[in-house]
C-alpha cells in the first residue's frame, strides 16, 4: 500500500427517497430561519412548492440561475438575499442552481443547503466556476462547499432520458479521472469505482424506464460517489479538454463530457492501466472501448461533430488544450490532441 493523505468532507449527506420533505429541519439544524429558496427559471414551481413546505423557514424564491454562474446573475441574488434578510439558500436543481448558491456562500459566507436534481456532483465539491465579461474563472474555497445535500430521488423522476444519460456520463468522469488522480486515495478509489458501477447498472434501466425509482435511487447514489471523487482529488486531461471546448466552443456541458469520455479514457489507458484495471472490468474489459459501448447502448451522443463544432475548430482546441495543462498520467502533445479530438469528431469508437 502507498503512502496517502485523506481528507473527509465535512457535509452533511442525506439520502432518501422523501427526504426533502425534511428540508426545514436541516434549515432549523444549521441554525438559520431565513431561506432563500434558488433554482432556474425552468424549476421555479417546484422552487415555489418547495418554498410552500418550508413554510416559515422561507423568505421565498429567486429562480433566475442559469449555465456557468455569470456574476451578474449572482449580483442580482445577493440583492435579493440583502432585501429579503436570508440566512442561508436552499438550491434545488442542477449544477447551475448549485453554482448560483455557492457564489453567493463565497461572498457572503451563508449556509447552504442544495437538493440536486441532476447528477453533475457540484453539491459536493468546494469548487466554484464562474464567469465575467465572458471568461470563466474557477475558485476553490472551503466556504463553497455545501453544508448540507438532501439526495432525493423522487425529485429527479422528471430528468428527461437525454439529460440523465449525459449527466450520468459527466459524473462518471470524475470518477474515471479520480482513479488515475496523482493525489487518489483507497477512499476515493472505492468511491469512484462503486459511483461507476452504479450507472453502470441504473443508466440503462433509466433510459427503458425514466420513472424506476430504484434506478433513479442507484443513479443519485452514483452521482453523489463520483461528484465527491472530483471535490476531493485533481481532475486531468478530460476535464481540461471540457473545460476547453465549453469555455471556448460553447459546447453544451454533460454532452461534451459524454463524448469525450471514452476517447480521454483511451487515450489516458495507455499510461494508467493498472489504475484504471478494475473500471474496464466493470464495461468489459477496455475502458475506453467499453465505455463507448457503454454509452452508444444508453443512447448518448457519440460525436462532436453534433454540437456544430467543424474540423477547424479542432486545431484551435488542440492549442487551447495544451496551454497550462493539468497534471496528466499520459504525457501530452499537441499532435496527439489533435488526433483525439479528431476521433471524438467524428464519433468513432477509441482503439
Ligand atoms: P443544469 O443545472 O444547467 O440543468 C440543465 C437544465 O435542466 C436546467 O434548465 C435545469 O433547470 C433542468 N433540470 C435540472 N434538473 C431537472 C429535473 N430533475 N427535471 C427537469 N429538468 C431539470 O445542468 P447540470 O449539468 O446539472 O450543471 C451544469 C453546470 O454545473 C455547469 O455550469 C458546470 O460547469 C457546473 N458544474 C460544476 C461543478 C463543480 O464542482 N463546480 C461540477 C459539475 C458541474
Amino acid at each position: 500500500m502507498k503512502n496517502f493523505t485523506y481528507t473527509g468532507s465535512p457535509a452533511r449527506i442525506v439520502f432518501g427517497s422523501g427526504r426533502s420533505a425534511d428540508v426545514g429541519a436541516s434549515v432549523e439544524a444549521l441554525g438559520c430561519r431565513r431561506a432563500l429558496v434558488l433554482a432556474t427559471p425552468h424549476q421555479r414551481a417546484d422552487a415555489e412548492a418547495l418554498s410552500d413546505r418550508l413554510g416559515a423557514f422561507s423568505v421565498g424564491v429567486f429562480a433566475g440561475a442559469v449555465m456557468h454562474t455569470p456574476v451578474e446573475v449572482t449580483e442580482t441574488a445577493l440583492k435579493v438575499v440583502k432585501d429579503t434578510e436570508a440566512d442561508c439558500v436552499v438550491s434545488l436543481g442542477g449544477g447551475s442552481t448549485t453554482g448560483l448558491g455557492k457564489a453567493i456562500a463565497y461572498r457572503t459566507d451563508l449556509p447552504q443547503v442544495v437538493i440536486p436534481t441532476t447528477y453533475a456532483g457540484s453539491e459536493v465539491t468546494p469548487i466554484l466556476g464562474q464567469t465575467e465579461g465572458g471568461r470563466k474563472t474557477t475558485v476553490r474555497n472551503a466556504s463553497i462547499l455545501p453544508e448540507v445535500v438532501i439526495y432525493d430521488p423522487d425529485l429527479t423522476l422528471g430528468l428527461p432520458v437525454g439529460m440523465s444519460v449525459t449527466s450520468g456520463l459527466n459524473a462518471m468522469a470524475h470518477a474515471v479521472e479520480g482513479l488515475y488522480a496523482q493525489d487518489r486515495n483507497p477512499v476515493s478509489t472505492l468511491m469512484a469505482l462503486d459511483g461507476l458501477r452504479a450507472f453502470r447498472d441504473s443508466l440503462p434501466v433509466l433510459v427503458k424506464s425514466t420513472e424506476d425509482t430504484d434506478a433513479r435511487a442507484e443513479a443519485l447514489y452514483g452521482a453523489w460517489l463520483c461528484g465527491t471523487v472530483l471535490g476531493t482529488v485533481g481532475m486531468a486531461l478530460h476535464h481540461k479538454i471540457c473545460h476547453t471546448l465549453g469555455g471556448s466552443f460553447d459546447t453544451p456541458h454533460a454532452e461534451t463530457h459524454a463524448v469525450m469520455l471514452p476517447h480521454t479514457a483511451a487515450f489516458n489507458a495507455e499510461a494508467a492501466e493498472q489504475e484504471l484495471k478494475a473500471a474496464a472490468e466493470l464495461f468489459g474489459g477496455s475502458i475506453g472501448g467499453g465505455l463507448w459501448d457503454f454509452a452508444k447502448s444508453i443512447g448518448a451522443p457519440l460525436s462532436l461533430k453534433d454540437f456544430g463544432l467543424v474540423e477547424a475548430d479542432l486545431d484551435r482546441a488542440a492549442d487551447i488544450a495544451v496551454e497550462n495543462p493539468y497534471w496528466n498520467p499520459r504525457p501530452i502533445d499537441r499532435t496527439s490532441i489533435r488526433t483525439l479530438l479528431q476521433k471524438a469528431w467524428e464519433g468513432v469508437r477509441p482503439d
